[in-house]
């Protein structure tokens, strides 16, 4: 193995508004811009990576000034390892500090990036292999009323998007009129992710399912904010459950298998610390025959790569979707064959993650580390 070592990690930071003006979600939570960090990692070999992490800081509990903050304490200890040992070096940033994933993830992508650069891969195929999959692409609709609703997802489906997580809040007579609208003009080989973001209680959503028609074809998504009324919901109700904010890393996925908690999992890339954890987390579910949506709380063009790579590698009977997670930023940070054509995608072939950050986006570091 040719010697290949960390010698600079360096910090970007850019905001990146969000695309439709005001992102709302239950429990009265709204945001209007994401505050994305980028880091590039540099080797003595002069080979360069990429990572990005963007929070959805009132969705889960990550912010990105904690993620700077964490990169700080974290990135020192990692000059001189090597980067394509990520197993190895997601242990050097543990023993660095614990938690905060959506920091150790910007790191850990980096290096996937570095790894693929260095041996002439995509990233997709050090994952452990591509697969034919089209990947199909998810648009997120906020919470909106019906009509709004209606006409979010009937412009995302004139843009090619063939999946939609219908955001919805927790009174359960507009919640009810929500879904009906979203599912209206459904069209065949379209899907419906029904996402509460954990904001019903099972009184709320017991009584939303009373108020649907039968036969509606979606799965629930995150419908309450505790594992508790979570599996207490899922005992009551015919309809799958998918958990995205209680599926946090390895070990929330093996208590939902031990429990049968649930029938999918969101997976976001962030939230889980990176694309090492990420193969991991897709693995367990796997063995569990749990479908995922290949995600991440937010981002622009590298975080949409490293969603691309990772949703490459699972065999399309467990694929849901890929989120198009540029779809909510205004910005491009970033260029490459990541374009999607009616609705669908495939990782590129080129090494690594296959972008090439634009700097003048980027600016100057805001942090170094040597
Ligand atoms: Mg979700």
């Amino acid at each position: 193995m040719t010697d290949l070592k960390i010698s600079r990690i360096d910090v970007f930071q850019v905001d990146l508004p969000y695309s439709h003006g005001t992102y709302h979600l239950s429990g009265n939570r709204a945001i209007t811009r994401f505050d994305a960090t980028f880091v590039r990692i540099t080797t003595n070999t002069g080979l360069e990576g990429w990572g990005e992490s963007t929070p959805f800081d009132n969705y889960i509990a990550s912010h990105a000034g904690g993620v700077r903050a964490a990169i700080a304490e974290i990135a020192p200890k990692l000059i001189g390892l090597d980067p394509r040992r990520v197993d190895r070096l997601n242990d050097a940033m543990d023993a660095a500090l614990l938690g905060n994933e959506p920091a150790k993830s910007a790191i850990d992508i980096a290096c996937w990036d570095i790894f693929g650069k260095s041996v002439g891969l995509p990233v997709c195929e050090l994952l452990g292999g591509r697969t034919e999959t089209k990947l199909p692409v998810l648009e997120s609709i906020p919470v909106a009323d019906p009509e709004g609703t209606r006409k979010h997802v009937s412009d995302a489906r004139a843009m090619g998007f063939t999946g939609f997580s219908v955001k919805i809040g927790s009174d359960p007579v507009a919640n009810a009129a929500r879904v009906e609208a979203a599912l209206i003009d459904k069209k065949p080989g379209e899907f419906f992710l029904i996402d509460a973001n954990g904001g019903m209680t099972v009184d709320t959503a017991l009584r939303m399912f009373r108020l649907l028609p039968r036969g509606l074809d979606f799965v629930l998504e995150a419908p309450c904010a505790t594992y508790r009324e979570s599996i207490s919901l899922r005992r009551r109700i015919d309809v799958p459950i998918i958990f995205d904010e209680l599926a946090n890393n390895e070990s929330s996925i093996v208590q939902f298998v031990a429990d049968d908690a649930v029938d999918g999992i969101g997976l976001k890339i962030s939230k889980t610390g990176g694309l090492t954890r990420g193969r991991r987390v897709r693995d367990i579910c796997l063995a569990a025959g749990y479908t995922m949506s290949v995600q991440d709380t937010s981002g622009s063009d590298v975080a949409f790569a490293a969603i691309v790579h990772l949703g490459q590698t699972i065999p399309e009977q467990y694929l849901r979707c890929i989120l198009e997670c540029r779809a909510m930023c205004v910005g491009k940070t970033a260029d490459g064959p990541f374009d999607v054509h009616e609705g669908v995608l495939t990782a590129p072939t080129c090494p690594g993650l296959g972008v090439t950050p634009r700097m003048e986006v980027l600016g100057v570091p805001v942090a170094s580390f040597v």
